[in-house]
């Protein structure tokens, strides 16, 4: 079991509220990433309005990079130590994921908003995790180690399209490369 601090909204435009909360141990295709910096956007402020109304208390983030502390037993992507930057979750087998378009995976906004994982099952104990597969407004993040999920510092720094607010459009404000060229990184 792990135990985060995590900043929790547990009602509608309510506040930041600091807590501790246990999290399983990653399975075997999940990482632990210790948090060293994350973002904050629009897609944040959505949820805490109920705007899109995931299911409350939740821990949102959905921009956050720090380094591998743990890894399930089949990830061979990162080791602990790998800087890693979490990017949007995508499941890995629809036809847009098979395709090398993982940006519009079928069930991303299901990964992104649902507040569990793809089976429905949450980690987090008391509270709602998984937003956008990370949950990053922790002191550590559980997610996927799936191909861009969680992908090595090194390889980002090349990938420009990958360090942007990785919300689908038109739920992020921000502005995105149309094509699909940008979901072509590793
Ligand atoms: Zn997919
Ligand atoms: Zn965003």
């Amino acid at each position: 079991m792990l135990n985060v601090r995590a900043a929790v909204i547990e009602a509608k435009d309510g506040p930041f509220v600091f807590r501790d909360v246990d999290v399983d141990e990653p399975r075997a295709d999940e990482i632990v990433v210790r948090v060293v910096a994350t973002g904050i956007c629009q897609a944040d402020a959505h949820v805490r309005s109920q705007g899109y109304a995931s299911p409350l208390p939740l821990v949102l983030g959905h921009e956050g990079a720090g380094i591998v502390e743990h890894i399930g037993a089949s990830v061979r992507s990162v080791v602990p130590g790998d800087r890693v930057v979490m990017s949007f979750p995508s499941c890995g087998y629809c036809d847009e994921c098979l395709g090398g378009h993982p940006a519009y995976c079928v069930h991303n906004l299901q990964l992104s908003f649902g507040a569990a994982r793809l089976d429905g099952t949450n980690a987090f104990h008391d509270v709602h995790g998984h937003f956008f597969g990370q949950s990053s407004f922790a002191t550590y993040a559980l997610a996927r180690a799936a191909r861009r999920a969680a992908m090595p510092l090194r390889a980002a720094a090349h990938h420009r399209s990958c360090r942007r607010c990785p919300t689908p459009p038109p739920h992020c404000a921000r502005p995105r490369a149309a094509s699909r060229a940008s979901s072509h990184c590793p």
